[in-house]
């Protein structure tokens, strides 16, 4: 049980925290490995490598006493056998018998030994493999996912100012000085841009309190040691401000445009962000449902987020658009959501009263499609692309590959595409693939009046005779919760005779005048009440269990039972105890709610007594 570590904000597999000792380490942090000596006095201690000790026993000995001496406010990392984890066969540590409710305790992560409740854990030798992004991810995700999400994670002697973005994205707490120490002895001056050799520097590109009162020529002239002493301050502050920037960049739920960014430095930096990519489950785990913060999508690996990714899987597996013959492709906008800009409200104008009985379908990059009804819905409205007019091979393929899933599922009498240049180009190979005829009304501009005439008239005629008994706004209602809680869930939440009310898109859903949802512009989920989450609760989806308690303001993760494992972040649950029955939002994980002892599990909204 980890008692002295907490998460406190998270950003996908990123996060803050703090690690209460003698005093309060907010991370992630930077440590100074000398600090670790037990004789510096530092909060975090490491007394040394069982080899130092001679054998298992006497380590143990050691650490005791040095327990006793130091008091329960220290965190001690175990003696350990110091060998990388490269290391084949069975080299063995003796275990060093010290126990984890004796004050906090860390340990070397090791796969012969798996222990994974200490509050923190070294991923021992990590540094080794710097130079093979593959195996470093690997490594790095073993790790993370072997121990409790709620163990605090140090990744000693592998910290460069390019580098520390990407390892706290993928779970990183803790990182140390060592290699700023070491390139300051090699003349190496860090930015956070990759280092340059002190030779080569013409100016200081710094303005940290040790580069300001000096020149590149004056430090030149320094002696060896002297010389070596202010780089090594220099490369610290640069270390320290990167990680600060990247806390920050937490705080804000943007450090995946940041790490997109921040890697170019450094090939293997972008190998593995795309290898993290593909290894979507870990990511996409820790994504929140939402964020607060806008999607920017400019880089190449943007179409491969966890966030572009889970939108269209979600769109593929759990929406079902209502029954219509008629499916229009239209282009996105830059305003969103798309209904509310200029474009859009000209397609819908031309469209008239033929509108609902017209399946809308917009086409963009990076998300491929998106449906009418899930257009507020994050990150279909919070996403902001570069727009030049070109799409590259890799977003075309996307894309289409987008719109003939969504093609080959939902069949359709007409289809309709209002659209022009590269929109056209997707459009029309998807239908040659298909096989499925397209029918174009946009005469070289979607906007100018012969275009809109064409879309308007085509309607017309395609419509003429059906009819469609639906409401636009319960559908987008159904598809949201579908989009949610998954296939068939709107169907259970709205029965036909539920009323909607309120003006876009602030929707509000009543059934026999108690209400049931509301849906929520900001981030274009639903919310429901009691009697809403009434509705679907026997699927079991999205519950978690809880002991026997009513619960007040918000649930500890201590105090749940169980957890459904899709849950995620800022996710809609359903709270089940033996004295309650209550709906919140998920602060974490369902596995992290499982696999926690800190931190709170589920803001609770709406409580109601058994
Ligand atoms: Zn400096």
């Amino acid at each position: 049980m980890t008692r002295y570590f907490e998460v406190h904000q998270r950003d996908g597999a990123a996060r803050t925290g703090s690690l209460y000792l003698n005093n309060t380490i907010p991370t992630p942090a930077v440590i100074d490995p000398s600090s670790l000596k037990p004789e510096a006095e530092g909060d975090i201690i490491y007394p040394g490598s069982q080899w130092h000790f001679g054998n298992g026993k006497a380590a143990t000995q050691a650490t005791l006493k040095l327990r006793e001496r130091v008091g329960k406010n220290k965190l001690i990392i175990m003696p350990s056998c110091t060998y990388s984890s490269m290391v084949a066969g069975d080299v063995t540590c003796e275990k060093i018998d010290v126990p984890a409710d004796e004050g906090p305790t860390g340990i070397a992560y090791s796969e012969r030994d798996p222990e994974t409740t200490r509050d923190l854990y070294v991923a021992d030798g990590i540094g080794c493999h710097e130079g093979n992004p593959r195996r470093l991810l690997a490594e790095l995700m073993k790790v993370r996912k072997n121990i409790a999400p709620d163990s605090a994670l140090y990744a000693p002697n592998i910290a460069l100012p390019e580098n520390v973005a990407m390892l706290i994205y993928l779970g990183v707490d803790i990182l140390d000085t060592t290699r700023a120490t070491i390139a300051a002895f090699e003349d190496k001056y860090m930015t956070s841009a990759g280092f340059i050799h002190l030779d080569r520097l013409a100016e200081l590109p710094c303005c940290c309190a040790h580069c300001s009162g000096t020149s590149a020529k004056e430090v030149k002239g320094m002696d060896k040691k002297q010389r070596a002493r202010l780089l090594e301050k220099h490369n610290i502050a640069t270390l320290e401000a990167e990680v600060a920037l990247v806390r920050q960049r937490i705080r804000s739920a943007s450090l995946r445009e940041y790490v997109e960014g921040r890697c170019r430095h450094d090939p293997a930096l972008v190998a593995m962000l795309r290898l993290s990519d593909v290894e979507y489950d870990f990511l996409e785990e820790r994504t929140a449902l939402f964020k607060p913060a806008p999607l920017l999508a400019t880089t190449s690996e943007s179409l491969t987020r966890p966030e572009v990714v889970r939108f269209a899987r979600r769109v593929q597996q759990r929406y079902t658009p209502p029954e219509k013959d008629i499916l229009l492709l239209l282009p996105c906008s830059a305003r969103k959501p798309y209904s509310i800009s200029m474009t859009h409200s000209r397609f819908r104008k031309a469209l008239g009263k033929n509108l609902k009985l017209v399946q809308e379908v917009i086409i963009t990059s990076p998300l491929g499609i998106v449906p009418r009804e899930l257009e507020v819905t994050y990150p279909a409205a919070h996403y902001d692309t570069t727009v030049t007019g070109y799409w590259d091979a890799e977003e075309h393929r996307w894309v289409e590959e987008c719109l003939e899933d969504f093609l080959l599922k939902h069949p359709y009498k007409h289809i309709v595409a209002h659209v022009e240049d590269e929109y056209r180009s997707i459009c029309e190979n998807v239908s040659k693939k298909l096989g499925l005829e397209i029918t174009y009304t946009s005469d070289g501009n979607v906007t100018s009046p012969t275009s809109l005439h064409k879309l308007e008239d085509t309607m017309k005629e395609l419509c003429s005779g059906l009819s469609y008994r639906g409401d636009y706004r319960r559908d987008m209602l159904k598809a949201i919760a579908d989009y949610q809680f998954g296939a068939g869930a709107g169907e259970k939440l709205l029965p036909p005779d539920s009323k909607i009310k309120a003006p876009f898109p602030r929707y509000q859903a009543f059934l026999d005048k108690e209400q049931l949802i509301t849906l929520i512009p900001e981030n274009g989920t639903i919310a429901l009440t009691i009697e809403g989450a009434k509705r679907i609760i026997e699927t079991g989806d999205y519950v978690v269990n809880i002991d026997d308690f009513v619960p007040r303001g918000s649930i500890l993760a201590p105090g749940v039972i169980d957890a459904d494992e899709r849950i995620r972040p800022n996710d809609e649950v359903f709270i089940c105890g033996d004295k309650a029955f209550c709906v919140g939002r998920a602060a974490m994980s369902g596995p992290e709610m499982i696999h926690s002892s800190r931190g709170i599990a589920v803001d609770v909204r709406h409580v109601k007594k058994l």
